[in-house]
């Protein structure tokens, strides 16, 4: 029996309704398959606690975590209740640097039954790899006066290691999937970063034989998104190139409320995090109608992270059924509650059992 320690952060706003429901799924999918069951932890950790203690999380808080198998999180900020610096560095970016969540995974795909803002969508199905530790989202840099200007430099950091470790995920993901890496590039503009960026893909790609790559402009690339996404499997980018196609990508399924995500800690010596592309939504907190399927595919993204990927796909292919027959909120056009479509999946899971 396979038993995942999972610690819960539903965090602000819609997470405290989105959280519960993802929850929901998992012990429904424990009870039905003998060999996996999940002993959950919730920690309150949120824009509430820090209005209570003067901290989004008390200082062991990163002590506490560090036990567990994975976190799964929902929504950390609420500008309303506290400015966004402070959630989100005294959380969301603490967790993910100090557990060295140096990879971001989202995966783009169509979901039948749902409008994709695209005129000719073609069910594309795509994962973007995003290096999430340094890259241009590097803190060297400064500002510099000469000539009476004043000159602003901020320097790309492209290391060899978190190079390498972030394409050997996207090669090891492509060969589960269609077996094709694009990597995401700019050598013809940016002439010192992007190169070696391309040379450490040539080089991993010589472990991968049977993984199709390609190359691609950033800016191309981004055309393509919007014009062809059906053409892609896995996409690896840098922090700057892939927090963008990651974007384009959540754009293009048609709701931010549908769009799962992962923070990747590749060495297991900290757990990863999941959590849905989504914020905390303000607007609808309270009303019953925050989309839980950004949440529900997360948890799948969960399974699949400690390889239950068979389990995993019964639970997308839940979703698609529930979204094909528009059982959906009303960000996807429907009038249906989280509880009402997070009951439509679990009673498929069941059926499907
Ligand atoms: P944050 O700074 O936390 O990212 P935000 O306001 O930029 O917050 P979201 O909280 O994701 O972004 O909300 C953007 C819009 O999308 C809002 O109108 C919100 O209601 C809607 N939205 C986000 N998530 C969902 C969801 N799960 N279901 C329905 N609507 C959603
Ligand atoms: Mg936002």
């Amino acid at each position: 029996m396979k038993k995942l320690k999972i610690a819960s952060i539903p965090g602000d706003g819609i997470g405290k309704e989105v959280v519960p429901a993802a929850i929901d799924v998992l012990e429904t999918i424990s009870d039905l398959h003998g060999g996996l069951s999940f002993d959950f932890t919730e920690f309150p950790y949120s824009c509430d606690y820090y209005l209570e203690h003067g901290e989004m999380m008390p200082e062991d808080g990163l002590k506490r975590l560090s036990d567990f198998d994975s976190i799964f999180l929902g929504a950390v900020g609420d500008a309303n209740l506290v400015p966004d610096h402070i959630s989100l560095w005294g959380l969301l970016i603490k967790i993910r640097r100090e557990f060295e969540q140096t990879i971001n995974v989202r995966p783009a795909k169509q979901l039948p039954g749902i409008q994709s803002p695209l005129v000719n969508p073609n069910d594309f199905d795509l994962l973007v790899v995003r290096e999430n530790s340094e890259g241009e989202y590097s803190s060297i840099g400064g500002r510099i006066y000469r000539d009476e200007d004043e000159i602003a430099i901020q320097n790309n950091v492209f290391s060899r290691k978190a190079t390498e470790r972030v394409m050997r995920f996207a090669f090891d993901l492509a060969t589960k999937r269609q077996k094709r890496v694009t990597s995401a590039t700019k050598s013809n503009g940016i002439v010192y970063s992007m190169p070696f960026w391309d040379e450490v893909f040539k080089d991993v790609s010589n472990d991968y034989p049977d993984v199709e790559t390609d190359q691609q402009h950033i800016d191309a690339l981004t055309a393509f998104f919007v014009t062809n996404p059906s053409r892609f499997d896995v996409l690896v980018a840098s922090n700057l190139f892939g927090d963008i196609l990651s974007d384009v990508g959540a754009g293009i399924m048609g709701s931010i409320g549908v769009a799962p995500a992962g923070n990747i800690n590749v060495n297991g010596k900290y757990p990863s995090m999941f959590e849905p592309v989504h914020g905390s939504a303000p607007d609808i907190i309270g009303k019953g109608i925050a989309n839980p399927i950004g949440q529900i595919w997360t948890a799948k993204m969960l399974l699949d992270h400690h390889g239950e990927e068979e389990i995993g796909q019964v639970l997308l292919d839940v979703i698609e059924e529930t979204t094909s027959d528009r059982i959906v909120t009303a960000d996807l056009g429907g009038k249906h509650t989280t509880k009402e479509v997070t009951d439509e999946i679990i009673k498929r899971l069941k059926a499907k059992a």
